[in-house]
């Protein structure tokens, strides 16, 4: 009754049409996980052709990025590079790029090359390579094996054997790619997830979005975040493991180990662009608590949430409301 009485009749009626408008949303397997798109329009074909829209560009940065498909632009990388200068699309180079970017940062931490040997590693058929064969392989992971020409756009490979794989950032950029594509059309409210990680469009009209954190290891969500505007991964070791001998084997590689990375269990990212949170989740869960909440603090722009090993939960300076 208060609302009727302080808002006068036109109000009400200048507000009508998107009384009409609704939430559309979608989700369907994509990039080895689950993509999902969520939107605030008051047209269902609308909606839904932009749904489409997004979920055929993040299929088609699968076909050009994954390195398991044969035919795509980084398997012709992958395959060739080693002998000549590959020219390349100004997307893989920007993300190659933007990768080694944060390889420079982290002192290595993030490395792209990490599948010279993480592609010894098999999560689904429980299999890993020996110590032996990481030792050999270990050489080839260095992200400065990667020659990149930005004038001529082309990529070689110093060393035949390395291997790129970029699993720690592309599917932050493929959601970045998907919520241009919203923006673009004018969309104001939506969110565009890909596995762990996903970038929100404007509030969730007039509320925040709420985004969870789960527990490692447990059901449900421990920690909800509210935010708008912003992109949000999360990277944890119970995304891809087995385990053997009591030893947890999961998909998050030290570049300096050939191993998987220790002392944290999940790490939560809060950003600008979805590309930036995705690749700085890994390499935050790489460089541990302490000097993955020093570069985060030192990056700016940046939250981060961890939980480490013996589950307890660490923030960054400015979710801390900290010393900062
Ligand atoms: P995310 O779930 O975003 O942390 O990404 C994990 C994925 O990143 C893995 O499945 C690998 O494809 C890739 N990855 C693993 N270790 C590294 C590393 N040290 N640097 C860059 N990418 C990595
Ligand atoms: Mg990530």
């Amino acid at each position: 009754m208060r609302l009727l009485r302080r808002y006068p009749l036109f109000a009400l009626l200048l507000t009508a049409p998107s009384l009409q408008a609704e939430w559309f949303q979608r989700e369907e397997p994509i990039m080895g996980t689950s993509v999902a798109v969520e939107l605030w329009s008051d047209e269902k074909a609308h909606a839904e052709k932009l749904i489409d829209a997004v979920m055929t560009e993040m299929r088609r940065i699968e076909a050009g990025m994954s390195p398991y498909i044969a035919t795509s632009e980084l398997s012709q990388l992958n395959a060739h590079a080693a002998e000549r200068a590959m020219p390349v699309s100004k997307e893989l180079f920007e993300v190659i790029d933007r990768s080694v970017f944060f390889s420079k940062v982290s002192g290595g931490a993030f490395d792209v090359t990490f599948a010279s040997v993480g592609h010894r590693y098999d999560y689904r058929q429980k299999k890993k390579p020996d110590d032996g064969e990481i030792k050999k392989l270990l050489p080839l992971v260095d992200y400065r094996h990667l020659l990149l020409d930005r004038d001529g756009r082309t990529i070689r490979y110093e060393t035949p054997g390395v291997v790129v794989d970029l699993g720690g950032i592309a599917k932050g950029y493929a959601v970045d790619r998907g919520v241009a594509i919203l923006a673009g059309a004018g969309v104001k409210h939506a969110i565009v997830t890909a596995g762990g990680d996903s970038r929100i469009l404007g509030d969730r009209r007039g509320r925040l979005w709420m985004v969870g954190i789960k527990h490692p290891r447990g059901e449900g969500s421990v920690i909800r975040l509210p935010v708008e505007n912003m992109a949000v991964s999360t990277s944890g070791d119970y995304e891809r493991y087995f385990e053997a001998n009591g030893t947890r084997y999961h998909h998050i590689i030290n570049p300096a180990t050939g191993k998987s990375a220790t002392g944290v269990r999940s790490v939560t990212i809060l950003g600008e662009d979805a590309t930036t949170t995705d690749a700085m989740s890994t390499t935050v869960f790489v460089m541990g608590v302490e000097k993955g909440l020093a570069l985060v603090n030192r990056l700016g722009n940046l939250s981060a949430v961890i939980i480490s090993d013996d589950e307890k939960v660490y923030y960054s300076n400015d979710l801390e409301g900290g010393d900062e």
